[in-house]
């Protein structure tokens, strides 16, 4: 197999012998500080780097150059994304499920969980209590299963998700987490409406993805690389990748991770969406201890400030997996989308305390949003509930160029704010909202264009008053 990222075969563009010859080159130059600072030069320009300069950066060893590698990563962040932090909650449908995967609680052996799908009405009340928390966007998850989760039930639930308008409630955006599917039924999804379509790679290295995925139709290597592929030529252009950190050694998957975003943008011409970063947890028969690639919060952070790095256009995202302080840490650089009050089992939400029976993994985060939101406010950030994007048709490229041209100030900001002043008014607990309308006040003064200034004050005027949803 030789390596091309033009190839459409997973084993060419996420090729072995290129990643194996990557993390070499890396541990040959990770004290080569003439090289480290000549990547890091490349990297201020913000165009990305390749996974050869990333994974070199990845490995460094030198204290400076690594303080300098979360300089540049945080400078990127604010320059992209600005302060804004877009929040949006889990929604587990099913955790029936027919693959073996050797982390995931949902396995078809584990006997001991109950098996739960949610009715359409019970999806209502799940919307329901979510949309009484706040949330706006939801990524939904499921299990594999053709008989009890096939693609018409996920399609009846996206529509069920959307119709639900509970007091000033609504659900604008809904990502979907679903296993790799057919081109056709990608074309469905699109067709319904999704948002982003997400799917972990779990681990890039072929062998080891085989010995975790042991049964079912995860198994397959290759039906799961290639499935962005399918997704994109089904007319999704925003896709989610991500690895499951912890599977396996982490200077492999991640650069099988840039291999898997420069595939992407070579041969559709626009790179994913977002980037996940999740590490496996404790769940009902897993025990994270059982996985031998574990690695500290340091090297995690690290991880994500290169990824931020490498690929300054791809949004990032960190879940409730995160403790509150690793959470802190990692949104500095460069996380721009968190899940908050995430619960993770089938019907969580409408239940008092957070249950555990069908729990798909521990949740280190367990603030409820109104306390996330004021916890990002007092860390000086903008929680946003924006939806904006794709519903204005801003996807894939489009989504791309308005990063490169600068004007996500004009637009983002203001949206950011927007949704926000919605939130304090329908939502929020009162310290949140006295603390909320002085960050929109602020915030205000730091939209570049006059006119659009005085727009969002009209419009803050007009959702004071009882109007939702503005944007730009
Ligand atoms: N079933 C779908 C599939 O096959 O991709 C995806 C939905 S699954 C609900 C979402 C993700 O949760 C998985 O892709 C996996 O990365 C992650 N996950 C599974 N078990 C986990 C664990 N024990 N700890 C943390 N994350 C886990």
């Amino acid at each position: 197999m030789k390596y091309d990222r033009n190839s459409l075969k997973a084993e060419e563009f996420i090729n072995d012998e290129e990643i194996n010859d990557t993390v070499r080159y890396a541990n040959e130059h990770k004290d080569d500080l003439e090289l480290i600072d000549k990547i890091l030069e490349k990297a201020k320009k913000r165009k990305g780097l390749d996974h050869r300069d990333a994974s070199v950066l990845l490995a460094c060893t030198d204290a400076s150059r690594i303080r300098k590698i979360y300089d540049l990563a945080e400078q990127i962040k604010k320059d992209f994304y600005g302060n804004r932090i877009v929040l949006f909650a889990p929604l587990y449908l099913s955790n029936y499920c027919v693959n073996g995967c050797l982390y995931c609680p949902y396995h078809i052996k584990n006997k001991n969980i109950p098996r739960k799908k949610l009715t359409q009405e019970e999806v209502a009340k799940e919307v329901i209590a979510l949309q009484d928390m706040g949330h706006k966007r939801l990524a939904i998850e499921a299990g594999e299963d053709p008989v009890n989760n096939p693609i018409e039930y996920i399609l009846e639930c996206i529509d069920t998700i959307y119709s639900i308008r509970h007091k000033n409630g609504a659900i604008r955006r809904v990502n979907v987490n679903i296993a790799a599917t057919t081109v056709d039924d990608y074309r469905k999804l699109k067709d319904a409406g999704i948002g982003t379509y997400i799917l972990f790679q779990e681990t890039y290295n072929k062998t080891e993805y085989e010995r975790l995925h042991p049964t079912g139709p995860k198994h397959d290597y290759a039906w799961h690389t290639e499935a962005m592929d399918r997704a994109m030529d089904g007319g999704i252009d925003d896709v989610g990748i991500g690895v499951l950190f912890g599977l396996d050694n982490y200077s492999y998957e991640f650069a099988g991770l840039l291999m898997h975003a420069e595939h992407l943008e070579a041969v559709h011409g626009v790179g994913p969406h977002t980037i996940s970063v999740p590490r496996v947890k404790r769940a009902d028969d897993i025990d994270p201890d059982d996985f031998d690639n574990s690695l500290d919060d340091e090297m995690f952070c690290r991880i994500a400030a290169c990824i931020r790095i490498a690929v300054p256009y791809t949004g990032m995202i960190i879940s409730t997996r995160e403790t509150p302080e690793v959470r802190e840490k990692i949104i500095r650089l460069g996380v721009s989308q968190i899940s908050g009050g995430s619960r993770t089992s089938v019907g969580g939400y409408c239940e008092e305390e957070r249950p555990h029976d069908t729990e798909q993994f521990d949740v280190s985060d367990n603030r409820t949003l109104d306390e996330v939101v004021n916890w990002l406010m007092r860390a000086g950030y903008i929680p946003s509930f924006c939806t904006a994007c794709y519903r204005e048709g801003r996807t894939g490229d489009r989504f791309m160029e308005l990063c490169k041209s600068g004007q996500i100030q004009n637009c983002c900001h203001p949206n950011a704010l927007m949704t926000l002043k919605e939130f304090l008014l329908d939502y929020a607990s009162e310290d949140t909202v006295r603390l909320g309308d002085e960050v929109i006040e602020r915030e205000i003064g730091n939209i570049p264009s006059s006119k659009v200034q005085d727009i969002v004050r009209d419009r803050l005027t007009r959702i004071v008053e009882g109007d939702r949803d503005f944007r730009f």
